[in-house]
């Protein structure tokens, strides 16, 4: 089973804030709600506690999105704040009840890949062991990015998740797609990657996945930006075709600017496909 939601509080919510934005979300019909925390993690522990309670009366599930300024494989002092951030992202979200947060693991600016490679991994590493020490239940996942210049390729992430135990994979299969420059946009290249994902981590990672859906647009240097499923040329109807034949269970976020009507759209046309 898929639970489809929106990357944040949906349009239509009367009312800022996410407690507001799951009764709308479950008024919409909507299973899930994603919190964006990408411009950073503010956010005390009765809010989080008032969420959590909301969400469990909406039967809602709830992922988050750890804030863009991460990098695994900056300088000492950034990959601290990083580790901070995404541990932060990790207690709050756990406390919230979300079963997964996401999160952009690095740029590689200048380094080789394989030095790059290396400082992600031990980072990753890190807070996931800071994580279990404070004893946040939530799954670490590092996101399949839209840059080329962003560390995150489908490879780049299945070998993390073999490699640290405890990470694992939030497949963004619309930046998959641009900073692929249009490639991974058929039936059979979908139903590629989700082979790849079960090769390499079992079946349960397919049981249990954690997606981003949007239109978008690229240009040579990947992902430029996030546009309406009606306007794009991202195949999703052939996405979900492939998510309904190869039985994949999870969280499905739309990252769309046309947040709960693309949701909803999404949802309404996996549930009505055969
Ligand atoms: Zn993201």
């Amino acid at each position: 089973m898929l639970r489809f939601g929106t990357s944040g509080v949906p349009l239509s919510s009367p009312k800022p804030g996410t407690v507001h934005g799951i009764r709308r979300a479950r008024e919409l019909g909507l299973d899930h709600l994603e919190m964006a925390w990408v411009n950073g993690v503010k956010m005390g522990d009765a809010a989080a506690d008032a969420i959590a309670a909301q969400a469990k009366a909406c039967d809602l599930s709830l992922t988050a999105h750890a804030p863009f300024f991460v990098n695994l494989c900056g300088e000492p002092d950034v990959v601290e704040r990083s580790r901070s951030r995404l541990v932060e992202t990790a207690r709050l979200g756990a406390r919230c009840g979300a079963e997964s947060f996401c999160f952009h693991a690095a740029f590689y600016g200048k380094r080789e890949p394989a030095e790059a490679d290396r400082r992600i991994r031990d980072g990753l590493a890190q807070v996931v062991q800071e994580a279990r020490a404070i004893g946040a239940r939530i799954d670490v996942r590092t996101e399949l990015t839209g840059k080329p210049s962003q560390a995150g390729s489908l490879a780049e992430l299945l070998a993390w998740a073999k490699a640290v135990p405890g990470v694992l994979p939030c497949i963004d299969f619309s930046h998959q797609y641009a900073r692929e420059q249009g490639r991974h946009n058929t039936y059979e290249e979908f139903a590629a990657t989700l082979t790849a994902i079960e090769q390499a981590l079992g079946r349960e990672a397919l049981e249990r996945l954690h997606i981003h859906i949007s239109g978008i647009q690229f240009g040579p240097k990947g992902e430029r930006k996030h546009e309406p499923l009606k306007e794009t040329a991202f195949a999703w109807k052939e996405l979900l075709r492939a998510l309904k034949d190869m039985r994949v269970s999870g969280w499905v976020v739309s990252e769309s600017p046309a947040m709960e009507e693309d949701a909803l759209l999404l949802q309404q046309t996996y549930r009505r496909m055969k």
